[in-house]
């Protein structure tokens, strides 16, 4: 038997794991003690991962390409010189008529650096549109805009590290719990060893996470704002705040200040459904503790102002100075494996490598020189929402799409089937063929995945860590990266620059992508110039900035007070309460919320072939409480139907007293179309916030109903 340390895919907490195989087979996988992101934990989803690799999951595995030249027909099995040169063909005849921004990419926060980097350089680089976008649009962007907005650049300043240093813990809009489990278990060991430590719990719902709290504010849903902008209220009027760190290292403040005078204990209560108590104990807790620390996640990020809910948040550190300290800052919680590698390498519509900004033209000078290329284009490229809108409308005719499953995910399901059904091409990179999305594929390229794959991630504390292959590719899939430099040479020659594909797509493994985005960072504040593959080959995984010279990474950012802004200070942002894009009204009266289960991770296409991880739940049920099963005469088990705007679906109900009376909660993790699906994604809005043009899609208003069959 034979061993190959790795990473686990599924969340941002980024466990190290040991891969146990014999030949092509994944036999087991235990937590890598010597990882510092887990020290030898793994949750159920990362033990379990051997169990959906090998023989046994081959019959829901992409395995060779398929191509159909007309909808209505079956795709066949080709060779993959016919499969990507039709592609070819298809995108160059396209772009010739249509222009660059008639075609658009959507990846993932799955893919590897090296993968998203081959991509971004594809679509920027050679074709000459910015229509590249990924499923990170869904899940991180609201901390990115929040991040850069106050603090002047997207980088977590804290470490896993700080949760045994902090005294007081706010984790807003996250179910740890369940969602990055080992690092709640770090959690759990700080309050053991530290027993005075004070856990603030802000979710709508009593989650696990909530349980466990010291003070749990389960405010109503998408009124974060308000509270935290009551909290910094409290502070100024109790003279909590740290004046001489706002006034050194801050800017903006006076602005903040005459805002929040408006947001009295008693208006906050009035509109979160808190008590005054509840908030002004937050604030002071918040500001009297020698250190407080806040994680977050997508109950802040997935609203259509979650870039203010980051921000607000974000605002309490800065004005009480919880930042730059041992056990003190705010620190995002990544969903995805390497939704922040994806970041760093510019892997969104509106970002170019290492953390450049499109609309700057002195970075797209730099991408420009650094990818040989005469220039990026300067208009932002469509946005996950956008663009399937744009596929939906004809703007957008060819869509590629890589590593994720959009026919799950994304909010307004039935125009996202639309656009997929109606769009000239569609071609699918994809390890797992069961999903929604590959349905919908004129071209399934077969991809390899976790186990097989080769490259790097980077986890939610900036911990860039090495991903290794311990088995062959299956059959005829292909790594990400091949896939994508084969098309590129391919376009290349279909669009009349062949020789500058070949220039620019030289790489014969994922350590030479690597090495040319290493180089893309030299100067920046992300700056890996110090890093190498043989580096973390020997001393294991490593946190940026790591620049040339460097010892060792940063643990923590901001502990000399100066921030990667123009003036070098930090900024207060004015943040508003604002309402949630779907009010609750007579016809639709209660509030949905959604969230994930222990044991799923997003839309199950690996996780949903593990028979083990259906113990904890079977499917998915619409939590309710039992005030409103009472006033719909409905009980524990009836199968009802849920109704929004956008859709239905029917489900089972639970009664439960997680969630207030009011309310109504459903896991995102299921798919499916509008009549007959279970996906709650189906009744979610798509209004996105402006800044992050992140969707809302923790909350929608909706009507439920015993279901009555036609
Ligand atoms: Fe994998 Fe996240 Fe569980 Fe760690 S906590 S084992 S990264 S799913």
């Amino acid at each position: 038997m034979a061993e190959t340390r790795s990473t686990c895919c599924y969340c941002g907490v980024g466990c190290g794991v040991i891969i146990e195989h014999e030949g092509d087979r994944i036999t087991g996988v235990r937590g890598d003690p010597a990882h510092p992101a887990n020290f030898g934990r793994l949750c159920t989803k990362g033990s379990t991962l051997h169990l959906s690799a090998g023989p046994e999951t081959l019959a829901v595995r992409a395995l060779r390409p398929e191509l159909r030249t007309a909808r209505e027909t079956a795709r066949q099995g080709v060779s993959w010189e016919a499969a990507l040169d039709h592609v070819a063909d298809r995108f160059a005849a396209i772009i010739r008529e249509h222009g660059p921004d008639a075609v658009a990419f959507y990846g993932a926060g799955q893919l590897l650096t090296e993968d998203y980097y081959v991509f971004n350089k594809l679509v920027k680089g050679l074709i000459g549109t910015n229509n590249l976008d990924t499923n990170s649009r869904l899940c991180m962007s609201s901390a990115v805009s929040g991040y850069k907005m106050t603090l002047g650049a997207d980088a977590p300043p804290a470490s896993y590290e700080d949760i045994a240093h902090t005294d007081c813990l706010v984790i807003a809009g996250s179910n740890t719990a369940f969602a990055h489990p080992i690092v709640f278990r770090r959690v759990e060991d700080a309050r053991t060893a530290n027993p005075a430590m004070k856990l603030i719990v802000i979710d709508p719902r009593r989650t696990d996470t909530a349980e466990a709290a010291d003070l749990h504010l389960a405010l109503l849903p998408g009124t974060d704002i308000a509270l935290y902008n009551s909290m910094l209220h409290v502070m100024l009027w109790e003279g909590l705040v740290k004046r001489d760190y706002i006034e050194a290292h801050t800017e903006g403040f006076d602005a903040i200040k005459k805002t929040v005078r408006e947001y009295t204990p008693a208006m906050a209560s009035a509109i979160c459904g808190l008590s005054k108590k509840e908030i002004e104990t937050a604030a002071e807790w918040f500001a009297s503790s020698p250190a407080t620390l806040s994680m977050y996640c997508q109950g802040l990020n997935q609203y259509a102002f979650g870039s203010h809910n980051n921000a607000a948040l974000i605002n309490l550190h800065l004005a009480t100075g919880q930042i730059g300290r041992a056990g003190a800052g705010p620190l995002s919680l990544t969903g995805q494996p390497n939704a922040m590698g994806g970041r760093e390498v510019g892997g969104l519509a509106n970002l170019l490598s290492a953390h450049r900004d499109l609309a700057n033209p002195a970075h797209r000078a730099e991408v420009a020189a650094l990818w040989g290329v005469d220039s990026v284009p300067e208009k932002p490229g469509k946005s996950a929402v956008e663009l399937f809108q744009a596929l939906k409308s004809g703007e957008v005719k060819a869509v590629w799409i890589a590593c994720t499953n959009p026919a799950q995910s994304m909010p307004d399901q039935t125009l996202v089937h639309e656009a997929l059904a109606t769009a000239e091409l569609v071609v699918v990179q994809e390890a797992f063929a069961h999903t929604e999305t590959c349905r919908h594929a004129d071209v399934l390229l077969p991809a390899t995945t976790w186990g097989e794959k080769d490259g790097t991630v980077t986890n939610s504390e900036r911990r860039i860590t090495r991903v290794r292959g311990a088995v062959a590719a299956p059959v005829e899939a292909r790594h990400d990266w091949q896939i994508a430099v084969d098309f590129a040479r391919r376009l290349g020659v279909a669009l009349g620059k062949g020789e500058l594909a070949q220039r620019m797509f030289p790489y014969a493994d994922p350590e030479s992508i690597w090495n040319e985005h290493r180089e893309s960072t030299r100067g920046r504040d992300l700056d890996i110039t110090g890093l190498s593959y043989a580096m973390l080959e020997a001393d294991g995984p490593q946190q940026w900035p790591f620049p040339e010279g460097a010892s060792s990474g940063k643990q923590r950012l901001y502990e000399d007070g100066v921030f990667p802004t123009v003036s070098g200070k930090a900024r207060f942002v004015v943040t508003e309460h604002a309402m949630t894009a779907e009010s609750p009204s007579a016809r639709y009266p209660l509030h949905l919320i959604t969230g994930r289960l222990r044991d799923q991770w997003h839309g199950m296409s690996r996780t949903g072939l593990v028979a083990r991880l259906y113990n904890h739940e079977q499917e998915p049920l619409l939590h309710m409480h039992p005030e409103d099963l009472a006033r719909r005469r409905l009980k524990g088990g009836d199968l009802v139907t849920v109704r929004a705007r956008g859709g239905r679906i029917v489900v089972k109900v639970l009664e439960s007293t997680t969630v207030r009376a009011g309310q109504c909660f459903l896991p995102m993790h299921w798919g499916g179309n509008a009549m007959s699906g279970l996906g709650s994604n189906t009744l979610m809005p798509s209004k996105f916030d402006p800044h992050s043009k992140q969707p809302e899609l923790k909350h929608a208003a909706v009507q439920v109903e015993a279901f009555v069959a036609a």
